[in-house]
């Protein structure tokens, strides 16, 4: 049987988060992307409201989403504005390997924690010469007695100079390379942390990122999440998660450009009617809105097949990341040539919607990277 409704408890999710959208995202999103500063009005808003870490257990602050609950969720934070949903969802990124891979103690002090101070964690894979190649990796961290010393060079981290902790993944034996691959905790004030100055970009400007340095930062050895050499492993079953919340946030991205693109072009005449009435422009929104169905149909998909049978996890994930995002980028794309040089203004936000559409064909794996992993996963298949 195929099923599209939502339940009641879903239609409620989404209601909150577009409430939440309309009264704190909407009205700060012009600021922060011109500001180029992390919202932090809005996500202390979040926390109050029970927005924040939404996939998390209710015993960790959370509301124990599945990842549908969380599509629902991502797609009105995306439809606000992708620059502050990300630092919402970098924050559960961060989260995650705590979530699926810590021991209990580590997860009650952090969690504890991380709620306590309203604050956010970042995620520290990506490294000078190790983006799309995880396997490049060559921060180590090495023991000594009851601690490991951790030394190298992240860069790209969202949420960076605002966390309060880092899950870093570091190399416990370089010899062996991404086999000794370990995840990591370490609190952003430990000692022999820099943070670079917060780097300049395109898009998504509410959502801050730096490169770190490490330099003999000392971690307890109980600060290790999972186990030793399980750091591939732990990162991989993190984007399992999180991929659908990028292609929500696309969809929502793409759905606000749209319903602005439809109401400008029903008001704007020129030669005597509605542009809409124009054919070149009414196929243009039809196709706008058809990439927008799909894409929400793939992402649903996806995240249902996580919450119900993993066995096609892989695939779906990457194809509904893939496939939302460059979606995205063609609805924001089409947005603004329908609204001719109004579309390139700020006063509609169209053109911020293109330039934070980009973004989302890029980080959490490359659309490139996505191609490989469903080609992989489809020449499997008898
Ligand atoms: C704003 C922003 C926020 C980010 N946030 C985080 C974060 O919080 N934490 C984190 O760890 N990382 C983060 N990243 C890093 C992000 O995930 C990487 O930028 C991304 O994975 C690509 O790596 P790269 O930039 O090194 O590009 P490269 O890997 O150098 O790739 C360059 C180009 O080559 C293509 N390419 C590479 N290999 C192949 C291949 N085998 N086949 C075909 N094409 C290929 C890529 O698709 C891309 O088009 C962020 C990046 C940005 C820009």
């Amino acid at each position: 049987m195929i099923e599209f409704s939502l339940t009641k408890e879903q239609e409620e999710i989404k209601a909150k988060y577009r409430d939440f959208s309309d009264r704190w995202i909407v009205p700060n999103r012009l600021k922060y992307d011109q500001l180029a500063e992390f919202p932090w009005s809005v996500v202390k808003a979040a926390y109050d409201e029970g927005i924040m870490n939404g996939p998390m257990s209710t015993e960790f602050g959370g509301h124990s989403h599945s990842l549908l609950d969380g599509a629902l969720a991502s797609e009105e934070l995306g439809a606000g504005c992708v620059g502050i949903g990300i630092c919402i969802d970098a924050n559960t990124l961060a989260l995650t390997p705590l979530y699926i891979a810590a021991n209990e103690t580590l997860q009650k002090k952090w969690f504890g924690r991380i709620n306590e101070e309203k604050g956010v964690a970042a995620y520290c894979l990506t490294e000078p010469n190790a983006g799309s190649d995880v396997q490049g990796i060559k921060t180590s961290a090495i023991k000594k007695g009851d601690k490991y010393i951790i030394n190298g060079h992240k860069r790209f981290i969202t949420n960076a100079e605002v966390s309060s902790f880092l899950t870093v993944f570091a190399l416990t034996d370089p010899e062996k390379g991404s086999r000794s691959l370990t995840a990591f905790l370490v609190p952003s004030d430990t000692p022999g942390i820099e943070f670079k100055p917060r780097l300049n970009k395109m898009g998504q400007k509410a959502s801050v990122q730096n490169e770190i340095i490490f330099t003999d930062v000392e971690v307890p050895a109980e600060n290790m999440i999972g186990d030793e050499g399980y750091g591939f492993i732990i990162a991989m079953k993190t984007f399992d998660r999180t991929r659908t919340g990028v292609a929500a946030l696309s969809v929502g991205n793409a759905r606000a450009a749209f319903e602005t693109a439809k109401e400008w072009s029903k008001n704007r005449k020129q030669f005597g009617k509605p542009i809409a009435a124009n054919q070149a422009i009414g196929f243009m929104l039809a196709d706008m809105a058809t990439k927008i169905e799909t894409a929400r149909l793939i992402t649903w998909y996806a995240a249902w097949a996580y919450d119900h049978d993993k066995s096609k996890l892989n695939k779906l994930s990457a194809m509904s990341k893939l496939y939302a995002s460059d979606i995205g980028m063609e609805v924001t794309t089409d947005a603004v040539q329908a609204m001719g040089g109004d579309g390139y203004t700020w006063e509609f936000m169209v053109e911020k919607m293109m330039r934070d559409a980009k973004l989302c064909q890029i980080y959490e794996g490359t659309n490139q990277v996505q191609r490989l992993v469903i080609s992989k996963a489809i020449l499997k298949e008898q």
